[in-house]
């Protein structure tokens, strides 16, 4: 082992960081913004790439810097559906991103937008109970780097610009903010990636300080709430971030949010059969979502193997979107299996390298066994 520091990625790197970097090494400030334009326009993979630098200066630059700190794994799916890339990190970790092409069928036709779902941890620590990317545990936070770095590996690899963006991957976005406000600035600067903040979306499993923190963010990005329950005991017993932010705080979050921001909040809400899909439950979150002025996005449950929950049968969701519609709040329900955002970025799983190659993580027994484990 040496004790040399792992490279920076430029790709987490604002230009004010590349300048301060750059003076330090003893080199004329305007190199830093031929770096930056060779990092997000030219997007080298290299920075041997950088042909306008002296060639000293690309030898001392690489000491300390990286414009890729990733590789593409495998990639799986069709173009025409949904797209999952497995990018294996410099510490030999994985995280997945998918990507969800246009798809006129559910934007009433109107839609050319192709979706990148990123990853903001690898795994995650929040143990909601039928999600498949908390199963093996938390690992560690992504770097900005690493999440801006999603989007370049799959522009790189498809040739096409990515539309809209949703934090909807693996991990707790708001349990790695400052890495994400960072990632984002990146995202939606002219001289980086240059997404509009109003096609970026975050969503979260309810951690309210952090949401009332990302109302005072200047950009205005979108907050999605993976709400799954309308009521503390229901939902204390999928999601245990509820016992620590139970509803009546984190719908207090929701209103500090309205009061600073402009663009509609929306629920996210699986349907899971017997555990959040009845009448009672449908009528409590009209309620809820009239009261923040929410939208509500229904997703029929996808299994995930090993886990024992269900999708509710067709007619049990069309009943429940009723209750929604007919007290006034707009709703969708996406049964297309795979296509919906949320259902197809709520299957990823914590991969791991064996000896044999890459494998889904295990379930640990204390995900199936209520109480058993250790
Ligand atoms: N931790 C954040 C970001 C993950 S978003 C959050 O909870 O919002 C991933 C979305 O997929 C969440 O709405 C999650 O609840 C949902 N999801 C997880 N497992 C799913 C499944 N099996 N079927 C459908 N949606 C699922």
């Amino acid at each position: 082992m040496t004790d040399k520091k792992a490279p920076q990625s430029l790709l987490g790197m604002m230009p004010g960081e590349v300048e301060a970097l750059i003076k330090e090494m003893g080199e004329p400030g305007f190199r830093a913004k031929q770096v930056v334009e060779w990092t997000f326009v030219r997007r080298v993979a290299d920075i041997e790439a950088m042909t306008n630098l002296p060639k000293a200066l690309r030898e001392r630059l690489k000491e300390r810097l990286v414009t890729r700190s990733m590789s593409i794994a495998t990639v799986s799916g069709s173009a025409d559906t949904t797209r999952k890339f497995l990018l294996k990190l410099n510490d030999g970790r994985y995280v997945e991103t998918v990507l969800i092409p246009a798809n006129p069928a559910l934007y009433g036709g109107k839609s050319d937008r192709r979706t990148l779902c990123v990853s903001s941890q690898v795994g995650c620590a929040y143990d909601c109970k039928f999600c498949a990317s908390g199963l093996a545990g938390f690992t560690r936070n992504l770097t900005a780097g690493e999440i801006v770095e999603q989007i370049v590996q799959v522009e790189a690899h498809t040739g096409e610009r990515v539309d809209n963006l949703v934090f909807m991957g693996m991990g707790e976005p708001l349990a790695n903010f400052s890495n994400l406000v960072k990632a984002i600035e990146i995202l939606n600067a002219e001289w980086g990636i240059g997404i509009g903040a109003r096609h970026m979306t975050v969503s979260t499993s309810g951690l309210a300080p952090q949401i009332q923190k990302l109302a005072d963010f200047p950009l205005q990005i979108r907050l999605a709430i993976s709400l799954h329950g309308a009521s503390d005991p229901v939902r204390n017993e999928i999601m245990p971030v509820n016992r620590k932010y139970p509803l009546a705080e984190l719908f207090e979050a929701l209103e500090a949010w309205n009061a600073k921001r402009k663009q509609f909040l929306t629920f996210e809400f699986i349907l899971i059969e017997d555990v959040n899909d009845s009448l009672d439950q449908a009528r409590m979150l009209a309620k809820r979502a009239r009261s923040v002025n929410a939208k509500v996005n229904l997703i029929p449950y996808n299994t995930v193997d090993g886990l024992p929950w269900k999708r509710p049968s067709e007619q049990r969701q069309d009943a429940f979107l009723e209750v929604l519609t007919s007290a006034g709040v707009t709703a969708t329900l996406r049964r297309e299996k795979g296509h919906d955002i949320a259902a197809a970025c709520g299957q990823l799983r914590l991969k791991q390298e064996t000896s044999e190659g890459i494998i889904e993580s295990p379930i640990p027994e204390k995900r199936i066994t209520i109480g058993g484990g250790n």
